[in-house]
């Protein structure tokens, strides 16, 4: 029988006893003599996973089948053959069998030729399967082990602060304190932004790029800088020196979770932390096409995110991929970073919030001669007074009763009679004007605020962005 012999091993397993490429070979050559088969061929794939089919020699091996090279293909072990069952199966099924080619596999004692070969050709195929979900699965016991000991992961970015040593992380002196400085500055009552804006105006030292609140808030909830490692959703113990002690950050976590309440009810709002993260997401249109403008974000070697936003009319792969979204494959629009444009939104709401004068009056309609503001606000000024009557009730105890209740009657007449005439009137539609401009005079600070609260007002006050190249926007406020 003329005996093709298969060989493969991987750069890992290179080392290890009994699987060496000559070994390999030296095994399989005293078999074939046993058996008294000629070895035609060798195909030998060094240092290759056997994970998938993108290998010179058994690419080589699966040419030569229809050639009648071989009668055989011997391996020492299944798994040299492949790792992976649908591999295996093709190979032994769709390449070997079907141009009557017997496989036989050493280790295992495994024979096609014969009635009991074919059947464990499934069966070794899944534990070939196994064998390799084993083996991830101890790589990733390795990693976890590795963090149990307090090494940290070598593949990670170190955070601002730290550097890579020794399998370690070190202080950087400088960024270091830098940290220390945020933690400081934050505790002592100093809000994200103004944190970052004097981090930037002292020109952001230390770090490449200029501060945003995202990265701030990054590094204020970092337990590395406990000296800890935080990985797959548990905290370990590291063997590195801390920037923070515990305590100081457990007063920031606090610290941050309160001031978020407070930015809550400051906009009576709804923090709803995981729905809408960038300030401008899902508002921007190309200027040149107007097509809605796409958000992705990629990390820096250093760990520092950057947004940009760009349209789908210009982007390739867009095109190929999600044909609606393009509308003009000409579009000349330049993809914008959100650190640029945020300021320049802020900018311009600011500004409209100095000059409000430049939005329209609300509109004062008389509607079957009724002035329906001028009754809204006495039917409030009555709910005051019957507030105050029900307060003096409750407080004093010397209060004439009688006085009150005719008080009260009194007002829930005149209640009634405005009630009803402002039920006569055809409202104007100031609502939205009116509640643009409670938000809009809330906001002339808006650059002082945080990203979150930012956020909130921007949502609200604009209904969309056309961006042109060059940072040149035009807002379409919502009114
Ligand atoms: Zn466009």
């Amino acid at each position: 029988m003329k005996v093709a012999v298969y060989i493969r091993v991987s750069t890992l397993e290179q080392a290890e006893e009994g699987y060496s490429i000559g070994e390999q070979k030296d095994k399989l050559r005293k078999y074939c003599e046993i058996k008294d088969w000629t070895v035609v061929k060798e195909y030998v794939d060094p240092g290759r996973s056997g994970s998938n089919l993108n290998r010179p020699s058994i690419q080589q091996l699966i040419k030569d089948a229809p050639k009648g090279l071989y009668d055989a293909v011997l391996v020492y072990k299944l798994d040299r053959l492949s790792r992976s069952q649908k591999d295996t199966l093709y190979l032994i099924e769709d390449v070997f069998q079907k141009n009557d080619i017997h496989f036989v596999s050493l280790s295992e004692n495994f024979d096609t030729s014969t009635a009991f070969g074919k059947a464990m050709i499934g069966i070794l195929s899944v534990f070939a399967q196994l064998e390799r979900e084993q083996i991830k699965e101890r790589m990733t016991m390795g990693r976890i082990g590795r963090v149990k000991s307090g090494k940290v992961m070598e593949f990670n970015n170190p955070p601002f602060g730290y550097e890579v040593e020794n399998d370690n992380y070190k202080v950087k002196p400088l960024q270091g304190a830098i940290v220390k400085k945020i933690y400081d500055m934050y505790l002592s009552g100093i809000s994200i932004s103004k944190i970052k804006e004097t981090l930037n105006e002292e020109g952001h030292v230390g770090n490449p790029y200029s501060w945003s609140d995202t990265r701030l808030r990054y590094i204020l909830s970092n337990p590395t800088y406990t000296g800890k490692i935080p990985y797959r959703g548990k905290i370990y113990e590291g063997r590195f020196t801390p920037l923070i002690d515990d305590d100081t950050f457990k007063k920031v976590q606090q610290e941050l979770k309160e001031r978020q309440v407070s930015t809550a009810k400051r906009f009576n709002m709804q923090l709803r932390p995981f729905q809408s993260k960038y300030m401008l997401s899902g508002i921007l249109k190309c200027g040149y096409c107007g097509a809605t403008l796409f958000v992705n974000s990629y990390v820096q070697p250093n760990g520092h995110r950057r947004l940009r936003y760009n349209c789908p009319s210009t982007y390739k792969s867009m095109q190929k991929a999600k044909k609606y979204a393009v509308k003009d494959p000409n579009c000349p629009f330049k993809l914008v970073y959100a650190e640029k444009l945020e300021p320049v939104v802020i900018n311009e709401i600011k500004k409209l919030a100095l000059h409000p004068d430049s939005i329209r009056k609300p509109k004062t309609i008389h509607h079957n001669g009724i002035d329906v503001a001028a009754v809204k606000k006495e039917l409030a000024s009555i709910k005051k007074q019957q507030q105050k009557l029900i307060d003096l009730y409750v407080i004093s105890d010397d209060i004439n009763i009688e006085n009150i209740s005719k008080k009260s009657a009194d007002l829930k007449i005149q209640e009634e009679v405005l009630t009803k005439k402002l039920s006569q009137a055809v409202e104007p539609d100031n609502g939205k004007l009116i509640n643009f401009q409670n938000l809009l005079a809330k906001s002339s600070d808006i650059d002082q605020l945080s990203y979150d609260e930012q956020k909130f007002i921007v949502k609200k006050l604009i209904k969309s962005i056309d961006v042109y190249n060059d940072d040149r926007i035009k807002i379409n406020w919502n009114i």
